[in-house]
């Protein structure tokens, strides 16, 4: 494959100006195009105060951040991104739009040019599809902030190249982070495991067995530096609910990823999380989280769950999502534990946690929900059935 030293970065925004920065930050050289006037200027700028801060933080000479900031150049249209090594679109989540850009890219790019999209949620096949030589488009999904967080996703679409996955792979390294390969399924590995993490939360809540603010504090209290309501009002409950709806459909309307009523009522009540000062929490005018929202106070019509028996339903979905995912093929035990960990910030991956409390428990867990709410949100996976029962660990197939 060709030497990646120049970097082609489509989209100028949050995520462009981050993958712009790391990039130029390892010694490449970036072309940055975006088609709203100053915008590559504005990301500049914005990368220019990071930088400044990490020289004053003595992480950075002055010399090393003035010449990073020369690697970075705007070109004037899509065709000058086209000569580079590799391109990252960072472009709007929207499928018509990614597919037209790639369809042009793929008509200006050298032919050993490799096309990256940072996509969240999209099918790296659709876009892949879109062009004349699909086997050259590759998913490299970042995580926000990106000179922060140190995974990143390969998403191998099924008409990738494997070179082509291997180079980018060699690439998020350079970048000094780690990259972790996922098939293209829906949500990758992060955002599907993670939606374990959400939902089971929400149900706890909607069945009116615990206040939002005692789930937070009982997920706090093993080690999640947040708890599912305070992080979807940090995420925005709209982007988390769209982020959510995606994987259901993406899914056909699995149980399992069904999104919540109260995620609903708070977005439809314009409730967006922190950025509209109110979502599940309100919040003081100096960020101060506050009380929940009052209107989602139920009246505890069964027994309250005490802090350990939420951790119990929660851990037991997310240990069987992440069983789920391996079963699918969407990437191996030891690669969704890193990722989980990495973007998430999760004390433990979820199947090394799983195996420390005991699959069996898991197992059990999960059958006692099932047979109370027997829609299929709670099934076991038969892989972490099969794992439990003849007590083995994924850690084998691991090894
Ligand atoms: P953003 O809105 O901050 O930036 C998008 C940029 O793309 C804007 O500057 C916009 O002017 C530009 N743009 C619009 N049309 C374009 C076109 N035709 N060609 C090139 N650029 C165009 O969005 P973002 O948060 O940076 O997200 C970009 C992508 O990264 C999306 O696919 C998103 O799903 C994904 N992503 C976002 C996050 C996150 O937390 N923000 C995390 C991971 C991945």
């Amino acid at each position: 494959m060709r030497e990646i030293a120049t970097v082609g970065v489509l989209g100028a925004g949050t995520m462009g100006a981050g993958i712009a920065q790391v990039a130029i930050e390892a010694g490449l050289d970036v072309v940055a195009h975006d088609p709203v006037e100053g915008a590559v200027e504005r990301a500049r700028g914005r990368i220019d105060g990071f930088l400044r801060r990490k020289v004053e933080k003595g992480q950075l000479t002055a010399g090393d951040a003035d010449a990073a900031l020369e690697r970075i150049r705007a070109a004037t249209g899509l065709e000058e991104v086209g000569g580079v090594d590799l391109v990252v679109e960072a472009a709007p989540e929207d499928l018509e739009l990614k597919r037209d850009l790639f369809r042009r890219l793929d008509a200006v790019a050298d032919a050993d040019t490799i096309l990256a999209t940072n996509t969240s949620s999209l099918s790296v096949g659709r876009i892949a599809a879109a062009t004349a030589h699909p086997g050259r488009v590759v998913g490299m999904h970042f995580f926000n902030p990106v000179p922060l967080m140190a995974l990143v996703e390969v998403v191998a679409g099924p008409l990738t190249d494997a070179a082509v996955a291997d180079s980018v792979a060699l690439l998020a390294r350079r970048l000094g982070k780690t990259p972790v390969v996922a098939a293209d399924t829906p949500g990758f590995i992060v955002n599907r495991v993670q939606r374990a993490y959400y939902l089971e939360a929400y149900r706890i809540h909607e069945a009116g067995l615990a206040p939002i603010d005692a789930i937070d504090d009982a997920m706090r209290g093993i080690g999640f530096r947040m708890g599912p309501f305070e992080l979807a009002d940090v995420v925005g409950t709209d982007v988390n609910l769209a982020a959510g709806t995606a994987i259901f459909d993406g899914y056909y309307g699995d149980a399992r990823y069904r999104p919540a009523q109260v995620q609903r009522r708070v977005v439809d009540a314009g409730r967006l999380g922190r950025k509209s000062g109110g979502g599940y929490y309100g919040y003081g005018a100096d960020g101060t989280r506050g009380a929940p929202w009052p209107a989602l106070g139920r009246a505890g019509l069964l027994p309250a769950l005490d802090a350990p028996q939420i951790e119990a339903r929660v851990l037991a979905c997310i240990v069987n999502e992440a069983a789920s995912a391996v079963a699918d093929g969407v990437a191996a035990p030891d690669a969704i534990d890193t990722a989980m960990r990495l973007a998430t910030n999760w004390p433990e991956g979820p199947l090394a946690w799983g195996e420390r409390i005991g699959l069996p428990s898991i197992v059990h867990t999960l059958d006692a929900l099932h047979a109370v709410v027997p829609d299929g949100r709670y099934r076991v996976e038969p892989l972490l059935r099969a794992v439990a029962d003849r007590g083995g660990s994924f850690s084998e197939s691991r090894a």
